[in-house]
């Protein structure tokens, strides 16, 4: 069969399944399997597939199929315009905590950067994507997860920024040595009895979703201890899920009655990031 044939054939295939996103996911499934990028894929629509890449295609829209993530499949996710390396020890970035990233670059235009330190950091995304796009910064990027960050390790040796970006084992902010200019965080969100109904995020780890009964036991964990660790003047921004702006602002506004605290939107319109500034 053709790539174009294949294409139609196997899009009409996932749609039928309910998968989302039909025609760019099978467009990446096909990819993978030819090892070729988008604009060959589109310059060869009439090239014919051998009987292995056959094979191995189709094995592979089969697992799609049955729900595992694409990126799981590829081992390969884009973040922040980025190539990176995940497996299942790590969350797939998802495109609205590339916000996280916009507001972090915003701050360092407006005033001096120089450490920042995302916690919870799995394949390695938000704190490579900022040290790419700040060189002056020094970065910490720590994780609870051992496995986790052997991937982000793996993705800081590919993007050339491993003398960067300091890797940390350890939980929350225990691991940092000193307080930074930054603290950026997505922690887990998701509250324990949605996780468990939500068939999409079964693949994905438990460690990296779930936030307790309410969702935001992480991020109250966090929160409460951000005093000896964010410099005066110092910002955190933390990725919060759909309808948790007031709660999270509410307990940053007890803890720091002094500080500056806002949301803001993604481009979804959902209240995604709170962002709290330090008095100076
Ligand atoms: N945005 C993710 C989701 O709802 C949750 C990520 C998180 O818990 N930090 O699929």
């Amino acid at each position: 069969m053709a790539i174009i044939e294949t294409l139609i054939q196997a899009k009409g295939v996932l749609v039928a399944g309910d998968i989302e996103d039909a025609p760019l996911e099978v467009e990446l499934l096909l990819r993978h399997t030819l090892g070729i990028n988008r604009t060959e894929l589109y310059l060869e629509l009439d090239r014919k597939l051998s009987a292995e890449e056959e094979e191995k295609f189709w094995s592979l829209l089969e697992r799609r199929l049955s729900g595992e993530p694409s990126a799981y499949i590829t081992g390969h996710r884009e973040f922040y315009g980025l190539d990176f390396n995940v497996d299942p020890a790590v969350l797939i970035p998802r495109p609205e905590s590339e916000l996280l990233v916009e507001m972090a670059l915003n701050l360092a235009q407006q005033r001096p950067v120089a450490t920042i330190a995302e916690i919870g950091t799995g394949c390695g995304a938000i704190a490579i994507s900022l040290a790419l796009n700040l060189p002056q910064a020094k970065i910490y990027a720590t994780d609870i997860s051992s496995s986790a960050l052997k991937v982000a390790l793996d993705n800081c040796l590919k993007h050339g920024v491993m003398n960067r970006i300091c890797l940390l084992k350890g939980d929350m902010l225990t691991p940092l040595a000193e307080p930074v200019d930054i603290i950026v965080a997505n922690l887990p969100y998701v509250r324990e009895a949605e996780l468990s109904r939500t068939c999409a995020l079964s693949f994905e780890p438990s460690l990296a979703l779930n936030g307790g009964s309410d969702g935001l036991d992480k991020i109250h964990q966090l929160s409460s201890q951000i005093n000896d660790k964010l410099s005066p003047g110092g910002c955190l921004l933390l990725e919060i899920g759909q309808g948790q702006s007031g709660a999270v602002t509410t307990s940053l506004r007890n803890l720091f009655p002094s500080a500056e605290i806002a949301v803001t939107p993604d481009l979804s319109g959902i209240e995604r990031v709170v962002s709290l500034i330090l008095p100076q």
